[in-house]
């Protein structure tokens, strides 16, 4: 969070917030994936536009509005259903424009065509958004905390679901953790009163912020201690564990995602000695 970004202009209308939601449901995108159109006057941002899906492209840039000033594409982290679409979009918004619109994201390996993240979305009435790095659910996992303590969270908190640490996507839940712990500390600093997922519905009251943080770090907790004692115990096969940790009714395409939990647990144990 940089401390000395400029501010906002008091007398500026709030930026508006607006949600499309891409038609790709399913067990991890849950309804699909949320992409968010900041606009502040003719200014615009886009933070996800998801899929490569001509019809939701075309929603965002109908979004956007025929009248605007884009200033930049921003993508969470890179997984493909909040980042395929970007670079097209990009191109889209830049063509329509005439300048140039960049795609930002923090990892440019892992996002092609992107430069790196600034740290505050600034527009001519100030500071729009303030971008936070909270790796865990992916390495390149980020946050834009919007004017009005509007959190814009990308995978790092969902709305109704917990998220997956992914670690061939360098997702480390040591790093979760201390990502949770940042996002309380700001929450009960007054700092965030609504939380916009990447998936699933706003959360959108101050106490039901904290709450929701609260039980994704009560939660964790709990896996990590259930993995401990069930190796304690001598459960050592990741199966065996599985079957242990989420019983024998985890459904087929949640087997691999709670496989991805479950490794990401083993190595935050193992950090931990
Ligand atoms: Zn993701």
């Amino acid at each position: 969070m940089a401390e000395h970004a400029p501010q906002r202009d008091p007398e500026a209308p709030p930026v508006e917030l607006l949600a499309v939601r891409a038609a790709n449901p399913g067990p991890l995108t849950l309804t699909g994936t949320n992409s968010y159109v900041l606009r502040d006057g003719a200014q615009v941002w886009v933070v996800d536009p998801g899929p490569k899906d001509p019809e939701h492209l075309a929603e965002l840039l109908l979004t956007c509005g025929a009248d605007a000033r884009p200033q930049g594409v921003l993508v969470t982290h890179r997984h493909l259903d909040h980042s395929a679409g970007a670079a097209t979009l990009a191109r889209q918004l830049s063509a329509r424009s005439g300048v140039e619109v960049p795609l930002w994201a923090a990892d440019q390996a892992a996002v092609p065509g992107s430069r790196p993240l600034p740290s505050t979305l600034e527009g001519e009435r100030g500071t729009v958004g303030h971008v936070i790095h909270l790796p865990g659910h992916t390495s390149d996992s980020v946050a834009v905390l919007v004017d009005g303590g509007r959190l814009l969270s990308g995978d790092t908190l969902l709305g109704g679901s917990s998220t997956v640490i992914v670690p061939e996507d360098g997702g480390n839940l040591t790093e979760y953790l201390q990502s949770l712990a940042i996002l309380r500390a700001l929450a009960m600093d007054g700092r965030i009163g609504a939380i916009h997922p990447g998936h699933g519905e706003p959360i959108d009251s101050p106490l039901d912020v904290l709450a929701v943080i609260e039980e994704s770090i009560a939660h964790r907790q709990e896996r990590i201690e259930q993995v401990r004692r069930a190796r304690t115990a001598g459960v050592l096969t990741l199966d065996r564990l599985l079957r242990v940790v989420y019983g024998d009714e985890l459904p087929e395409e949640l087997r691999g995602p709670a496989r991805w939990n479950l490794r990401a647990t083993l190595d935050h144990l193992a950090e931990q000695g």
